[in-house]
């Protein structure tokens, strides 16, 4: 997935000033953006005044979409650099090509994880022959500065282990929930897992109390610590948590995001993460004329170009651990 922002900004992201040491409800709405072909999304992270949840940097939701009669989503080749794409599926279908040679179909509850790490290139659209729905969420992980430049790969989970409480299903698609570890490759301690709750029922969820966490509403409606959300927005619950109260109004499905808090600062433009201004600069020249990131093979059009470059940071201030 990528920002088809025409003048995307660059964020300064990270660091402790932003995360809250002890538990909150900070409601967070989500603002449209236009992703190629039909789809729309709902993009949480960043959000006004809340910029990362652990390592998580980017939280985007979309559906569920009719797309029965279009194209549904057509993301061209684009680059990505010092980040992993997590994508998660409640309908439809995503197919997903790589500079790697990667070309792998994304199915409902599986994971579709790609470590950019130095460069990667790819692609992302709905199947030419596809199911009328299409319901997911597109997710960014920043990764640590000593690991990334780590090699590129992408990896398909179809097995993720199961967390269960009576009234709670929880799947766990990247990180560690409860003692279960998902096989997704991770680079710093964090969590990303998909929870269905039953009508009516209520769960006390086991948390991290060093983590920082936010819930996401897929579908249904469900009280988080005593706020009803919705399905599209997301709340933020802070750290100094060991228990998150559930309570589902209807059948319902959450995403829950945490990790440690992200204590370096990155810098976000477009479809990359770095460190320095610098480094940003090269790396949409590198995309624009060079064979950095890879070509992706297979997909039937031209790679997305790069946004002007607007006035970027020189470095990315704060503590580099
Ligand atoms: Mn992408």
């Amino acid at each position: 997935m990528s920002d088809l922002d025409n003048a995307p900004i660059a964020r300064v992201c990270g660091g402790r000033e932003e995360v809250s040491g002890g538990p909150v409800r900070e409601l967070l709405n989500p603002r449209e953006a236009h992703l190629g072909g039909s789809t729309v999304v709902r993009r949480l992270l960043p959000n006004l005044g809340r910029r990362m949840v652990g390592a998580w940097a980017f939280v985007d939701h979309y559906g569920p979409d009719d797309i029965a009669d279009d194209a549904g989503m057509q993301v061209p080749p684009h680059p990505h650099m010092g980040l992993q794409t997590v994508s998660w599926l409640h309908d439809g279908e995503v197919l997903h090509r790589d500079s790697l040679g990667s070309v792998q179909t994304v199915r409902p509850r599986e994971l579709g994880l790609m470590t950019a790490g130095r460069a990667i290139a790819h692609s992302e659209q709905s199947p030419v022959a596809h199911p009328r729905l299409l319901h997911g969420a597109q997710l960014w992980v920043a990764l640590p500065d000593a690991d990334r430049n780590v090699a590129p790969a992408f990896e398909h989970h179809t097995e993720l282990p199961q967390v269960t409480a009576p009234g709670l299903a929880a799947t766990v698609i990247l990180g560690t929930l409860d003692g279960a570890t998902s096989p997704g490759t991770t680079h710093s301690p964090l969590v990303g897992a998909d929870l269905a709750l039953a009508e009516g029922s209520e769960a006390r969820l086991p948390l991290e109390p060093d983590f920082e966490y936010a819930v996401l509403t897929m579908s249904g409606a469900t009280h988080v610590d005593g706020v009803r959300l919705a399905p599209g927005t997301m709340l933020y619950l802070g750290s100094g948590r060991d228990r998150l109260p559930l309570r589902a109004v209807s059948d319902s499905a959450l995403l829950l995001l945490g990790g440690e808090p992200f204590e370096e600062k990155i810098i976000m433009w477009w479809n990359f993460v770095g460190r320095t201004g610098e480094e940003i600069k090269q790396a949409r020249e590198d995309w624009m004329a060079s064979d950095r990131f890879g070509t992706v093979r297979g997909y039937e059009g031209d790679p997305l170009a790069a946004p002007e470059l607007p006035d970027l940071p020189l470095k990315a201030r704060g503590r580099i651990r």
